[in-house]
Order: C-alpha cells, then sequence, then structure tokens
C-alpha cells in the first residue's frame, strides 16, 4: 500500500494521519492476519521511536475507527487484517495457528441463522473453520507431495498398475 492511500484512508475515517498510523496500515497490506507483534516488527526498523505499547495503541485506535479487523482465534494471540466488511471467515491450521481468508457462504451476515434466537436480533455470525495447513499435512504424514493433493483425493483406495 502508497502511503498517500493509507494517509486518505485515515483522512476518511476521521483519524489524524501519523507516521505509526501510517506504518501499521502499510504493515498490515504487505501482510494480513499479522499479531501486534508481527506488525511492531515490520514497522520498528523504519520508526526507530516506537514501542510495541504504542503499536497495541495504534491498532485498537484503527480497528475503533473501522479501518482494521480484529480476529482472535481461540489460542492465538489477536491478528489484524485490512479486508473488511465482506463478512470474510478464516481457516486456522490447529497446529501452527497459519491462518488465511475464506469467503462468506452466502456473502453477507449473517452467514448462518440458529434455529432458536432466544428474542435476540442475530447480526452476524463468526465462523472459523479449522484444520491442517498444507505444511502441517505433508509434516503428518511425511510426503511432499500432500500440499498439491486435492483435500477429496482419495486415500484409501489400493493402487493397482
Ligand atoms: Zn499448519
Ligand atoms: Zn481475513
Ligand atoms: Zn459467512
Amino acid at each position: 500500500m502508497e502511503s498517500n492511500e493509507a494517509g486518505s484512508m485515515l483522512r476518511d475515517a476521521g483519524l489524524r494521519v501519523t507516521a505509526p498510523r501510517l506504518a501499521a496500515l502499510e504493515a498490515l497490506g504487505d501482510h494480513s492476519h499479522a499479531t501486534v507483534d508481527e506488525v511492531y516488527e515490520r514497522v520498528a526498523t523504519g520508526l526507530p521511536g516506537t514501542s510495541l505499547q504504542a503499536m497495541y495503541v495504534v491498532l485498537a485506535a484503527l480497528t475503533g475507527a473501522g479501518l482494521v479487523r480484529r480476529i482472535e482465534p481461540a489460542g492465538s494471540a489477536a491478528r489484524y487484517e485490512l479486508r473488511i466488511g465482506d463478512n470474510h471467515h478464516h481457516v486456522v491450521c490447529s497446529l501452527c495457528g497459519a491462518v488465511e481468508d475464506v469467503d462468506c457462504v452466502v456473502g453477507e451476515a449473517p452467514c448462518l441463522m440458529p434455529s432458536h434466537t432466544s428474542g435476540y436480533l442475530v447480526q452476524t455470525a463468526e465462523v472459523t473453520f479449522w484444520g491442517l495447513c498444507p505444511a502441517c499435512r505433508a509434516l503428518e504424514t511425511g510426503d511432499d507431495a500432500v500440499a498439491s493433493v486435492p483435500a477429496a483425493a482419495p486415500h484409501d483406495q489400493p493402487v493397482r498398475s
């Protein structure tokens, strides 16, 4: 992301344009689903005056202004991303914690409607798909080729020649 693009995002959201905010937006543009630590690592060299604590404050402000979405898969530190407003979901690796986007099954919130809502007006459903990422699948089976095998490939068929 260009600085001027990040700057107009901030201005459009009514936030003052500051170097740490610009740097955080640019870092998230390069690396989605980053933790605060990861954002800090990316901005620290260009912004020697910043701190991890400052990045917590910056990301909270960006999240509060709706520029950044915060997700927190169970057992993981909070992660931040710029992809907002499309009700997309996530698939998380239960071994290494890798996170990828998956499009919303129906494309809008709430993606799922419970059969009984106890009188609540349901507005969103946050769906997390759990599984093994390609790298962990390859480790688990000791087979590098598994990463390119479709998930539905039959593994139980005897091989005949
Ligand atoms: Zn994994
Ligand atoms: Zn995402
Ligand atoms: Zn959905």
